[in-house]
């Protein structure tokens, strides 16, 4: 999978290349897809809502260039799949996800393979984590109508913010904000991406 879906369309990060090796798709989503866990497609989790297709996962990770020592924000936890990867790549991941049924069954499934790194919350993502502020890097998985203000405002100066942009329709952006020294926002459009919608309600 990682030759062909990842290194094949242009993934070109050592580390990230190492973090998608080494962690176990198939763990993250049920017996029943466990056979197409390492094809590059999403795949059902329950609850109406997807594990990323890998190479978007690699994509986000490289966008958002994650270092060892960074504290990583995920928004969006699902499956687990994900912040497992980021926390391979990070010293600390904190992690929100607004269903509860999908935030316990990640944050169980994150400890038995000692993820320990990795931190799930269950909440409104869209608030970000305001505890662990600020934060280096932070990745959102579902895509809203525009950067919520409460993440750009848990940026590190130099910090990198990865979010697709755009309506539960229409086409998404994925977007890279970044918090230069002098603190002021910088934007850039990465490419065209589909994404579950980021929604306020938390479930
Ligand atoms: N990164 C995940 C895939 C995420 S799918 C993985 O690797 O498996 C997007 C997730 O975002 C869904 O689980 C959905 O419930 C969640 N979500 C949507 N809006 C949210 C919000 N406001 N706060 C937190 N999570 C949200």
């Amino acid at each position: 999978m990682v030759c062909r879906h990842i290194k094949g369309r242009g993934i070109s990060d050592p580390r990230v290349l190492e973090a998608m090796a080494a962690v176990p798709r198939e763990a993250f989503v049920g017996a029943v897809q466990a056979r197409r866990a390492y094809a590059d497609g999403p795949l059902p989790i329950g609850e109406g809502q997807t594990i990323s297709q890998p190479y978007v996962v690699a994509w986000m990770a490289e966008a958002a260039e994650v270092g060892l020592g960074d504290r990583v924000l995920e928004v969006g936890t699902g499956s687990g799949y994900a912040a497992a990867v980021l926390g391979r790549l990070a010293d600390a991941v904190y992690t929100v996800e607004r269903n509860a049924v999908l935030a316990q069954a990640a944050a169980e499934r994150l400890r038995e393979l000692g993820c320990d790194n990795v931190k799930v919350r269950h909440g409104d993502g869209n608030q970000g984590w305001s505890e662990h502020a600020p934060y280096d890097a932070i990745v959102v998985a579902a895509a809203g109508p525009a950067v919520p203000g409460a993440l750009r405002a848990q940026l590190r100066k130099g910090g990198r913010l990865v979010i697709p942009v755009g309506g539960r329709w229409a086409t998404q952006r994925l977007v890279r904000e970044r918090r230069r020294e002098s603190g002021e926002i910088t934007c850039e459009e990465l490419g065209m991406v589909r994404f579950v919608p980021l929604v306020d309600e938390v479930c």
